[in-house]
């Protein structure tokens, strides 16, 4: 509700009246709204790359392609920046296809321990930096019902995301937790921590903290927002968690049901 208020006054400075106007914005214009911010972010997002390659095409072709050590560093900057575009337009073109109806989950049994272990794996195989993990896992077989390619990318995401703010040395904690009806899966990292005001708008599409910074660590503002739609769509809950300056904890929750298992045995 919008309210837009007159006073009455007579010249002595006696209120005679109030006139309220109250507008009722629908929910209709809400989205509207929401619609307009999300184009005006996603041109915004997109111009900047674009206008940055336009620059270095310009001094490419200003001689800049003649000289031994520029031409190189300037062709793998443009490179650089039309890589983000791509990963940017994907992410656009998988949350536009989560926004649509007909949007199916590809759900199996998988037991989640197994199948979180084997992500963090292939991070552990291939991480460029020196960040040690740590896993606390129960004892035993989780299985739930996931669609494995939707959550891999919510892990891969989260995981990325804590190497690239974790500090040299840092550690990385997994940890699944079986709870009532559901298990908590979480992914602390010793980074720098995201602000307490911040912590629930890193989920909005395009939310950054730190928007110059994260531009250059190659991020597009969309990892968590499409993380947040798939769990929901899996009937979880999905947060953070932080310390400013001393780590950050992504949380998310997966129905889970002790008894189904052994009705499948
Ligand atoms: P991005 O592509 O920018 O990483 P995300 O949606 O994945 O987009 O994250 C949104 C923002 O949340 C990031 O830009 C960053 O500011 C903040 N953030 C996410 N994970 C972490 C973390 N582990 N530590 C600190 N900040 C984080």
């Amino acid at each position: 509700l919008r309210a837009n208020m007159s006073v009455i006054q007579r010249e002595t400075g006696f209120v005679n009246g109030v006139i309220a106007v109250l507008h009722d914005i629908t929910e209709q214009e809400k989205l509207e709204e929401e619609r307009r911010e999300f184009v005006s972010n996603v041109s915004h997002e997109l111009r900047t790359p674009l206008t940055t390659m336009r620059s270095y095409l310009e001094a490419l072709s200003d001689g800049a392609m003649k000289d031994e050590n520029l031409g190189p560093r300037f062709l793998g900057v443009t490179r650089n920046e039309t890589e983000r575009m791509i990963r940017l337009v994907n992410d656009l073109l998988q949350l536009s296809r989560m926004d649509s109806r007909n949007y199916q989950l590809n759900k199996n049994w998988v037991d989640f321990v197994k199948f979180l272990n084997h992500i963090i794996d292939r991070f552990e195989m291939t991480k460029e930096r020196h960040v040690t993990f740590k896993r606390e896992f129960p004892n035993k077989e989780i299985f739930v019902e996931v669609d494995e390619d939707k959550l891999t990318q919510v892990i891969d995401n989260i995981i990325s995301n804590a190497l690239k703010y974790s500090p040299e040395g840092g550690r990385i904690t997994y940890r699944i937790k079986e709870l009532d009806g559901k298990i908590e899966i979480s992914i602390s990292d010793q980074g720098i921590g995201i602000p307490k005001e911040n912590l629930e708008k890193v989920f909005e599409r395009f939310y950054r903290v730190d928007r110059a910074r994260t531009r250059q660590l190659g991020g597009t503002g969309l990892g968590l927002a499409i993380a947040k739609e798939m769990i929901g769509a899996h009937g979880g809950d999905i947060w953070a968690e932080s310390k400013e300056g001393k780590g950050t904890t992504i949380l998310f929750t997966l129905p889970y049901d002790p008894e189904q298992e052994d009705d499948w045995l």
